[in-house]
C-alpha cells in the first residue's frame, strides 16, 4: 500500500510519540498486555498512540474514566482535563479506562497491573490520579479500577508512595459514599483548579513533602474537598448529627466555577480514536449552566449560572476543531444548547462555512418550541432528518407546574406539527414517573398526551406517509438528587413504580407508540447511592466483592449482589431511598455548596407543592438562588455579562 507523504509524516509522528512514551523511566507493561489482546473482544480498545496523544513528560497525571474506552474516550470533561494537564511544563496526561471483563479477568490471572494508555505504565505509578465520577452506577467500577491497579481502596491505608487519588465530575456534589476511597474531590468546574492541584502536588512532591502536608495545602484551593478532614457524627435514629471540619478545612466547600467561558480553551487537538466510540464527532461546549429551574434536575442547580461563549468564538473554535481532528460532524453541546442567545447566528454561519464540505452540525437537545424546529431544519439541510427528541417530563399541566417544566400541551403539539410538516417522521418523548404529588390521573395523562402527539403527527403529513410515523415514549423514574428542591422527597418504592408502569401501559395507545421504561431496580439503587452517606462505603465494597462492576451496563447489573451487600453490612437502603426528610435535616452533603442557597431550595420545594412556577433567570429577572452572589460570577450571554 502506498502512503501519501502527509500520511507517512503522521504515521512517523505517531510512532515517535509511542516510542518516546514507552522508553520512559517508568515500567512498560505492553509486553505483558500484548499477548492477552489475542484472547479478548475488541483489542483495539487497548491500543495506544492515537492521533493527538501527548508525549510523555516526567510528571505523569493519570486521568481515569471508570468505563470502557468507547464510553470514556468520548467524554468531553476528560478531554478538557487531559488538555489542561498537558498544558503545564514537564507534565503529561495518561488516560486510563476500565478494561472489559474478559481482559480484566486475564490480567488478574496473570497478575498484571492496570496500565495507562499513553505509556503502558502501571497506574499505581502515576504521580497523581484523577478519577471521573460520572454516575452512581460507576462506583463499583471505580473500586475495580483501584483493585486492578493494586491500589488499596481506603485512602487511610495508602502511604506516600501512592499517587493522590482525586475525584471529580457530576457525582461529587454528594461524594460521601466514596469519601473513604478518595484523598480529595474537586467540587465543580475543573479546568483551572485541576492545574492548581497538579502544580501544588508536583512542587511539594519534589520538596519531599508528605501526603498529609500536600492535602493540608490543597484545601486552600477553592473547590477542593478533603473528606478525611471532616468528622461526621450520627444520631441514634440514623440521621446525621454534625459534620465538623478539622485540619483547618473550611466549614463549607463551595464549588469551583469558571467565570468566563472565553478563558476555557475548547478541545484544541482532540485525540482521534482508532475505533468507534459512543460519539464519533467533534464536540464544542457552547454554554455552561441552565437556569430553566426544573426542580428534579441536579445539573440545573449545580452548574448555575449560565455562561455562554460568543458566536465569534464558537465559529472560530468549530473551524479549528474540525480541521485538527478531521471529523465531519460537530456537536454544539451544553445542558440546553437551544437556549444559546446567538444560536441562530451560530448555525447560519457554520452552515455557510461548511457548505458543500459534507460537515454536519448537531445539537444534543431541543426545546419544545418552533424556534428549535427551525434550527433543526436549518441544521438538517441537505441531510437526513433522523428522529427528534423532546422532554415534556410529565403528562399533565398540573404536574409540569409542580416540577417547573415550563412547557404547555399546545406548545408541544404545535412543535410536533411543525416538525412533521418539515419532514421528520420519528419523534421520541421523555417522561418521568414517581414525581411528588403524582396521581394515577397524571400517569394516564402521559398516555393521552402520547396519543395526541401521534394524531397531530399523522394529521401533519400526506395520507400516504402516515404509515411510517413512530412516536417513542421513554419513561424513567424520579431519583431525588442532592442539591435539588426534591432532595427532601421520598423516592417511590419498586412496588409503587411497577404499579404505575401498569397504569401507564393501560392508558398508552395500542398502536403507533413504542413504550419503554427504565428498570425500577436500577433507579432504586441509583437513589440509595445518590443520597447515601459515608456508611454506604462498606456496602460498595461488599457489592464489588460480590462481583458488581459495570453496573451501568444492564446485562452486567444484578440487584441480588447489592441486596446481599446491604444484608452483609446491615444497611437499610429504604432509610436512604424511601424516607421523607424534614427541612432541617443535616444532609450528608451539608458541608458542600453549589452556591444555590438552602433557603432557595426550600422555597422551591414549597412552590412545587403549591404548583407555582419560577421563571428562567437568564432571560427574566433574578429569582434569588444566590449562586451569582455567593460565587462572585455573572450570567454571560453571547460573551457579554448581563447587566
Ligand atoms: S443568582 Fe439570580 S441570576 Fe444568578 S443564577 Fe441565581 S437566580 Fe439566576
Amino acid at each position: 500500500m502506498f502512503l501519501s507523504r502527509h500520511a507517512e509524516a503522521i504515521l512517523k509522528a505517531i510512532v515517535r510519540v509511542a516510542e518516546n512514551n514507552r522508553s520512559s523511566k517508568k515500567t512498560d507493561l505492553w509486553p505483558q498486555i500484548r499477548p492477552l489482546l489475542y484472547r479478548v473482544e475488541r483489542p483495539s480498545r487497548y491500543i495506544d498512540s492515537e492521533w493527538g496523544v501527548a508525549e510523555a513528560q516526567d510528571y505523569r497525571v493519570g486521568l481515569c474514566y471508570p468505563d470502557t474506552y468507547e464510553v470514556g474516550q468520548a467524554n468531553q470533561a476528560l478531554a478538557l482535563l487531559y488538555q489542561a494537564a498537558n498544558s503545564l511544563d514537564g507534565v503529561s496526561g495518561e488516560r486510563i479506562f476500565l478494561p472489559w471483563i474478559d481482559l480484566s479477568d486475564l490480567m488478574r490471572k496473570e497478575d498484571i497491573e492496570l496500565f495507562t494508555l499513553e505509556s503502558f505504565m502501571p497506574v499505581s505509578r502515576v504521580d497523581i490520579l484523577g478519577i471521573t465520577i460520572p454516575y452512581e452506577l460507576s462506583y463499583t467500577s471505580i473500586l475495580e479500577v483501584l483493585s486492578l491497579a493494586h491500589i488499596p481502596f481506603r485512602a487511610k491505608y495508602r502511604d506516600d508512595s501512592y499517587p493522590l487519588v482525586i475525584g471529580g465530575g457530576p457525582c461529587v456534589f454528594n461524594p460521601e459514599p466514596l469519601a473513604d476511597f478518595f484523598d480529595a474531590f474537586l467540587i465543580g468546574e475543573g479546568e483551572e483548579a485541576w492545574k492548581e492541584i497538579i502544580s501544588t502536588d508536583k512542587t511539594m512532591r519534589a520538596q519531599g513533602k508528605t501526603k498529609q502536608e500536600i492535602l493540608e495545602k490543597l484545601v486552600g484551593i477553592s473547590g477542593v474537598y478533603v473528606p478525611s478532614f471532616y468528622d461526621v457524627s450520627y444520631r441514634e435514629d440514623g440521621r446525621i448529627s454534625t459534620i465538623t471540619p478539622t485540619h483547618g478545612a473550611p466549614d463549607r466547600v463551595y464549588k469551583r466555577v469558571v467565570t468566563d467561558m472565553e478563558t476555557v480553551a475548547p478541545i484544541q487537538c482532540p485525540i482521534v480514536p482508532y475505533v468507534d466510540v459512543v460519539h464519533n464527532r467533534y464536540t464544542l461546549e457552547i454554554l455552561r449552566g441552565c437556569t430553566r429551574g426544573c426542580r428534579f434536575c441536579q445539573a440545573g442547580m449545580t452548574y448555575r449560572p449560565v455562561r455562554e461563549r460568543s458566536a465569534d468564538s464558537i465559529v472560530k473554535n468549530a473551524i479549528d476543531g474540525l480541521r485538527d481532528s478531521g471529523y465531519d460532524e460537530i456537536s454544539l453541546t451544553s445542558l440546553s444548547s437551544a437556549d444559546h442567545s446567538q444560536l441562530e447566528e451560530v448555525v447560519r454561519r457554520l452552515q455557510k462555512q461548511f457548505e458543500g464540505s459534507g460537515v454536519s452540525v448537531s445539537l444534543p437537545s431541543l426545546r419544545v418550541d418552533a424556534f428549535s424546529i427551525d434550527m433543526a431544519h436549518l441544521m438538517a439541510q441537505g441531510g437526513r432528518k433522523t428522529g427528534l427528541t423532546f422532554a415534556p417530563e410529565a403528562g399533565s399541566q398540573r404536574l409540569r407546574d409542580v416540577i417547573n417544566k415550563n412547557v404547555t400541551e399546545e406548545q408541544l403539539l404545535e412543535t410536533v406539527e411543525r416538525a412533521f410538516k418539515a419532514g421528520w417522521r420519528r419523534i421520541k418523548l421523555y417522561f418521568m414517573i414517581g414525581l411528588p404529588t403524582e396521581t394515577d390521573e397524571d400517569i394516564a395523562a402521559i398516555g393521552e398526551l402520547a396519543g395526541k402527539v401521534l394524531r397531530t403527527a399523522k394529521k401533519s403529513v400526506e395520507p400516504g406517509q402516515r404509515g411510517g410515523i413512530t412516536v417513542g415514549v421513554s419513561v424513567s423514574t424520579l431519583v431525588p438528587k442532592s442539591h435539588t428542591p426534591f432532595q427532601w422527597e421520598p423516592q417511590a418504592t419498586d412496588e409503587e413504580i411497577h404499579r404505575k408502569q401498569r397504569v401507564l401501559r393501560d392508558f398508552m395507545p395500542r398502536k403507533g407508540v413504542n413504550l419503554s421504561w427504565h428498570d425500577a431496580d436500577i433507579s432504586f439503587l441509583e437513589g440509595v447511592i445518590a443520597r447515601g452517606d459515608r456508611r454506604l462505603s462498606p456496602v460498595l465494597e461488599a457489592a464489588w466483592r460480590n462481583g458488581a462492576r459495570f453496573d451501568a451496563w444492564s446485562e452486567q447489573f444484578s440487584l441480588k449482589r447489592w441486596l446481599d451487600a446491604f444484608e452483609e453490612c446491615a444497611y437499610n437502603p429504604a432509610f436512604t431511598a424511601h424516607r421523607a426528610r424534614d427541612y432541617d435535616e443535616v444532609f450528608p452533603w451539608a458541608h458542600l455548596s453549589t452556591g444555590v442557597s438552602d433557603a432557595y431550595l426550600v422555597a422551591e420545594a414549597k412552590k412545587a407543592r403549591e404548583e407555582v412556577l419560577t421563571q428562567d433567570c437568564s432571560f427574566d429577572s433574578c429569582t434569588g438562588c444566590g449562586a451569582c452572589q455567593t460565587l462572585d460570577v455573572d450570567i454571560v450571554l453571547g460573551g457579554e455579562k448581563r447587566q
